[in-house]
């Protein structure tokens, strides 16, 4: 037989509806934590006792409630942030059904103390199945509310039963007041359980985000973040949020999601975004996000269930994607550590610059300075050369000289008395012998002279090419290359608007690294290893070099020292070998090398007063080459490019006009000048000659030009563009990975 179908008590009815609402003192903690925001507080705090069941009671410093509208406060569909339906799909506020102190209220004893700005006093209200129970109290108290929740469940024994243990509670209690704590960075949060001291989370009102998430989730997270921000105004949406890097990854995803800032589940975003980082992180390995979504509400599915933290939005698919691929992007312009073979990292124009953090004494005791930010600032410091197996780096003696710079010195090469250099291996005839350029008791360099006056020379070179520094100062990027006074001033135009072009060109981050910067090692004759602060480059050192003969060539022009040649060369002679080589591509219908080499030498040699004038290249009267000039003391340019050199000063130079001449040969000059590839770094011990020793090209490197980088060098941003500088380490990066290890 059919049982009697009866209507249900109201009373039961809400209690049900309640019971739906409010599962858990985290779901009524949320509610009432909106309700306060939606109140404008800038303060929460929280109490509870048992994991939320027995106390759950949240006092906020928001507008209050009106005395008028206690009495209905907590009855089902009351609000005061909606009028109409139409309401619902613009409300920018956080609850919008008016049920959940309602149902609070049918499920836990309420009371509900309250202030508004106006109100002479407080009034206090104790509620039951939505209803008042007695008359308004009058009260002491400040603007704003303090809700309390007593006893949740106490009538429905199943929800109770439903519940973890109140520790359990606790932590879904904490983990809504964190997470509501991190979004809302202008409201300071407390939670505390009752009758304790300690807050179990305690945010300030001034903090940011981040610094909610050190706060919550520890500093090895929060040093770890990358801010995300991304805005598609064709999919009404707008997300901002902090994620962290593919460094750091923890067993458990934490994945903050808040939704026109109430916080919500969003699983495919979830997923999309993990898959994102399964290609970084170890596996099984998850990472930290904070992401705050702004869809226009009209987008947002309103009849969701205020409880239902699953929310779903149009265009979501799209919308995923787009997160999707600003993450990836993220994602791979942060983790150097894994790409740096694959990305070129270089230094921006508008360089960072933080000051270089030294280990030295001078640093305050709070300053704790940790491994992974040491800075080599010492040249003594072990060298890429003490790696290479079979090198002796006791060849380095290290040197402190009365200013107490560092000089170190090589005992057996670097200051070769006499440098030899074979055009052509097999013949002995062609080798050419440079007299000592300069030696280092009488010359200075370059780099001792951004501090101290230049002694006088009394050497027999006619020398000029280092000048008197007298300005030099550390600030900003008052480069030495313009402070350097000469013994003549240039007064060409031509020559002054090349220089100005040198100066436009500058790139202060690259200045910055060169300044500033710690030499490890060569990696081969043309590229080193620099460190600058925290960071190791891998740098070429023969664009650098082409650059800075370049510079000195218009910087001191006409003010250059004479290197003589121990035995004159004939130019012909000189043009012939080049013609000789493939390099020079001489083809038949060029004319014989016999003429050419004529033709070479004729006009070099009426071109040979500009030159000696200008240049320092003396050709004498028996049409021989007797100099070249003495751009940087202490270096021989790779002589076996000479001939090369003889040949491309008369094909290549543009000598008709005077400022397109000066360039043309400024070019020129600096290519014989600079480093090349494959020079031998260190000296052929075999093959010593005690007549003719050869070169030591690391050591000339090291001492020698990268000390003029660092004082005379005006990087340009063509140095950027064609990646002479490739930074290839970070340190703290480089910690990171050594303890995933
Ligand atoms: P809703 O938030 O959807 O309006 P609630 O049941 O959460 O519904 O709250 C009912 C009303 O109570 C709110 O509209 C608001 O006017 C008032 N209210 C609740 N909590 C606070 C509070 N902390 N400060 C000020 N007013 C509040
Ligand atoms: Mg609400």
């Amino acid at each position: 037989m059919a049982e009697v179908i009866r209507k249900l008590d109201e009373t039961v009815v809400n209690r049900i509806a309640a019971g739906e609402v409010i599962q858990r003192p985290a779901n009524a903690l949320k509610e009432m934590i909106e309700n306060c925001l939606d109140a404008k507080a800038t303060s929460i705090q929280v109490t509870v006792k048992s994991g939320g069941l027995k106390l759950l009671q949240i006092q906020d410093n928001g507008t209050g409630i009106r005395k008028e509208d206690m009495e209905i406060v907590c009855e089902r569909f009351t609000t005061s942030k909606l009028r109409h339906f139409e309401d619902l799909t613009s409300i920018s506020t956080y609850g919008f059904r008016g049920e959940a102190l309602a149902s609070i209220s049918h499920v836990a004893h309420v009371a509900i103390t309250t202030k508004t700005q106006d109100s002479k006093c407080a009034y206090k209200g104790s509620y039951l199945d939505g209803k008042l129970k007695s008359v308004l109290k009058p009260c002491a108290g400040n603007k704003g509310t303090q809700i309390t929740v007593e006893d949740l469940f106490y009538n429905i024994a199943t929800r109770r039963k439903a519940l973890k243990s109140p520790s359990e509670e606790h932590a879904k209690v904490t983990e809504v007041v964190s997470k509501y704590a991190i979004h809302n960075s202008g409201v300071s949060f407390t939670l505390k359980k009752q009758g304790e001291s300690t807050a179990d989370v305690r945010t300030s009102q001034n903090a940011t985000i981040v610094d909610n998430i050190r706060i919550i989730y520890g500093p090895s997270v929060a040093r770890e973040l990358l801010e995300v921000s991304q805005e598609n105004p064709k999919l009404g949406y707008k997300m901002k949020g902090q994620i962290t890097n593919a460094n750091y990854s923890m067993k458990k995803c934490i994945f903050l999601l808040f939704i026109n800032h109430r916080l919500v589940d969003c699983s495919p975003l979830k997923k999309a975004i993990e898959t994102v980082y399964s290609a970084y992180l170890p596996k099984h390995m998850h990472p930290f996000m904070y992401m705050s979504l702004e869809i226009n509400p009209a987008n947002i599915d309103v009849n969701v269930h205020p409880t239902k933290y699953e929310v779903h939005f149009l265009h979501e698919g799209a919308i995923i994607e787009d997160i999707q691929k600003c993450v990836e992007q993220k994602l791979i312009g942060c983790n150097a550590s894994r790409t740096f073979f694959a990305q070129t990292l270089l230094p921006s124009s508008q360089i960072n610059v933080k000051e270089p953090i030294k280990n030295s004494e001078g640093q305050s005791s709070k300053d704790k300075v940790y491994a992974h930010q040491m800075v080599r600032t010492d040249d003594k410091l072990q060298k890429l050369d003490a790696f290479m197996a079979g090198e002796k780096s006791s060849m380095q003696v290290v040197q402190s000289t009365d200013d107490g710079q560092q000089q170190a010195k090589n005992q057996d090469g670097g200051h070769s008395s006499k440098a030899v250099y074979y055009s052509n291996e097999s013949s002995q005839s062609d080798k050419m012998v440079i007299d000592p350029p300069v030696t280092s008791s009488v010359r200075k360099r370059p780099h001792e002279l951004c501090c101290e006056e230049e002694e006088e020379d009394d050497i027999e070179m006619q020398d000029s090419t280092i000048p008197t520094n007298t300005t030099s100062t550390e600030a900003g990027n008052a480069d030495d290359l313009h402070n350097r006074s000469h013994h003549s001033p240039v007064r060409l135009t031509s020559v002054l608007q090349l220089q100005q072009d040198v100066e436009d060109k500058l790139h202060k981050g690259l200045r910055e690294i060169v300044k500033h910067h710690t030499f490890v090692g060569c990696v081969s004759s043309q590229h080193a290893l620099l460190q600058h602060q925290t960071k190791l480059y891998l740098v070429d050192t023969a664009k650098l070099s082409k650059e800075l003969f370049h510079q000195l060539l218009l910087f001191d022009f006409g003010n250059f020292g004479f290197m003589r040649l121990s035995t004159p060369a004939p130019i012909h002679e000189l043009a012939m070998l080049a013609l000789e080589s493939d390099e020079s591509g001489w083809t038949e219908a060029d004319g014989t090398k016999e003429e050419l080499a004529t033709y070479i030498k004729d006009l070099l040699t009426s071109k040979a007063e500009m030159m000696k004038e200008y240049f320092s290249i003396e050709i004498n009267q028996e049409e021989m080459l007797c100099s070249i000039p003495l751009l940087l003391d202490d270096y021989v340019p790779p002589l076996q490019g000479l001939p090369m050199f003889i040949l491309r000063l008369a094909t290549e130079v543009c000598w008709d006009s005077e400022k397109e001449c000066f360039d043309t040969f400024c070019q020129e000059c600096s290519s014989f000048y600079a480093v090349q590839k494959d020079l031998p770094l260190k000296e052929n011990k075999k093959e010593k000659n005690e007549e003719f020793p050869s070169y030591n090209w690391s050591w000339t490197i090291e001492h020698v030009l990268y000390p003029a980088f660092r004082n005379l060098l005006l990087p340009p941003h063509r140095l950027v563009e064609t990646s002479s500088f490739l930074q290839i380490a970070n340190l703290p990066d480089l910690y990171k990975v050594f303890e995933r290890c």
